[in-house]
């Protein structure tokens, strides 16, 4: 069987690294099982759902690697949805209601103080043909809820195993609301008949929603696809990350600069039984990763993490992998510099400081009380060639001459060498820079 895999988010916001995971779980298990992912925005609701949003999130994939094979939206669907609807209306599955907030707030306060859960008691079924024309006439507009058959829903989770969820402890779930917009849930399920998934794979704030939604599969005559409910990612307190977090948003990360892969290792490896650790692609990974390594408890992750893991991949990087990049970082022909520094580097873009204090100008900078020591360094400058030796070499000798140490010694032939206090290690600079360019600095 070919497997059909989705990401539906709502393009009510960026997606951040707590919403990537999904995506990337689903985009592993298309590879690894030569599937087919479908991003599906979710955007029933219309007036939250923006066209910037669901653009945004396209890039932001395409970014991580993710290459949907099939986009579609479900503000595209309505017939669909309607035609649900009125099956699930003429079988008696849903049905109106006309309870106004407050009105169930109040009921659900009742029930906790009785010591009853707090859930919908159907009084809306019990109403007559007219006492729903009087409320209406009256101007209110019903919102409609699905009919649960409460009973113990039984289902296989791809990640956590056998799973239980009884519907008798659930209100029945509102799908329409009162100006007639569709909740997630039935266009979600219409969807994935319709779209032939076969593997619905999200975060495990939904496994209640299974329950509810395995009915509903039922209930339109359909057989429920297979579900995997993995952990949520979280940061090191065990607090989500919500869509407010704009620092860990996927358009930050790539504007600032990270890696796509280390992005997209971290929101898929996190709380796994795989270690976070470099890898060549997606694919690659996608070989020997499987659903089942998802662990049970939370993905707790801290950003700085990120930064560390990020400069690993970077130290991992070949001048052939990045040379595209540098050049639009307007860094050309720059194997030897790559080479040199870019165990140094965090990010890729931190080239660019390497490249202005190798190509100057740089403002010296030497203290009156240096002027004597920053003489005696220029005379006494090796000979090339120079290779990473030289510094100590160089300093080595600078040392014994003058009686200079530690701090003394190595501040002020950084300054008079790049102009600033700190930067990258000086025995990595010199041979980049060559004899003539260090003389230069230091006269
Ligand atoms: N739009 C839903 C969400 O973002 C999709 C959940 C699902 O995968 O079914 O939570």
């Amino acid at each position: 069987m070919s497997t059909v895999v989705r990401f539906a988010p709502s393009p009510t916001g960026y997606i951040h690294l707590g919403n990537a995971r999904p995506a990337l779980m689903n985009w592993m298990f298309a590879l690894k099982t030569g599937g087919q992912f479908i991003l599906r925005f979710d955007d029933t609701d219309l007036e939250r759902s923006k066209k910037e949003y669901a653009d945004a999130i396209e890039k932001d994939l395409a970014w991580l690697g993710i290459k949907p094979h099939r986009l579609e939206r479900q503000s595209e669907r309505k017939a669909a949805h309607d035609a649900a609807r009125d099956k699930l209306i003429a079988d008696g599955r849903l049905y109106p209601c006309y309870e106004t907030a407050d009105e169930l707030d109040r009921r659900r306060k009742r029930a906790r103080a009785m010591g009853r859960p707090p859930i919908y008691d159907r009084a809306a079924l019990k109403l007559t043909d007219e006492e729903k024309a009087a409320l209406e006439a009256e101007g209110r507009k019903p919102h409609w809820r699905f009919k649960l058959e409460g009973k113990e829903v039984h289902f296989d989770d791809v990640v956590r195993g056998d799973q239980v969820v009884n519907t008798d402890t659930m209100s029945d779930p509102v799908l329409i609301r009162a100006d007639g917009s569709y909740l997630y849930t039935l266009p979600s399920v219409v969807d994935d008949i319709d779209m032939g998934v076969t593997h619905v794979i999200r975060g495990e704030d939904h496994v209640t929603n299974t329950g509810a939604q395995i009915e509903l599969f039922e209930a339109l005559g359909a057989t429920p696809p297979t579900f995997g409910h993995h952990n949520l990612l979280t940061d090191a307190t065990g607090e989500g990350f919500s869509k407010r977090k704009g620092s860990l948003s996927i358009t930050n990360l790539r504007e600032e600069g990270y890696e796509a892969l280390a992005v997209a290792l971290i929101a898929i490896l996190t709380g796994t039984s795989q270690p976070v650790a470099p890898h060549e692609s997606l694919d690659e990974l996608a070989q020997s990763f499987d659903i089942s390594m998802v662990s049970r408890s939370a993905a707790r992750f801290d950003p700085a993490e990120l930064d560390g893991f990020n400069a690993r991949m970077v130290h991992g990087l070949s001048y052939d992998d990045v040379k595209d990049r540098l050049a639009e970082l307007g860094v050309d022909d720059a194997e030897q510099l790559w080479n040199a520094v870019h165990e140094n580097l965090q990010k890729v873009h931190d080239i660019r400081d390497w490249q202005k204090l190798v190509s100057g100008p740089v403002e010296t900078v030497v203290a009156d009380e240096d002027k004597d020591f920053i003489a005696t360094a220029a005379e006494r400058l090796p000979q090339e060639p120079w290779d990473e030796n030289t510094w100590s070499e160089w300093t080595n000798d600078l040392k014994a001459e003058t009686g200079r140490k530690g701090k003394q010694l190595f501040m002020p032939l950084r300054l008079a060498l790049t102009g600033q206090s700190h930067g990258p290690e000086l025995k990595t600079l010199l041979p980049l820079l060559g004899r003539t360019a260090c003389l230069d600095r230091l006269s």
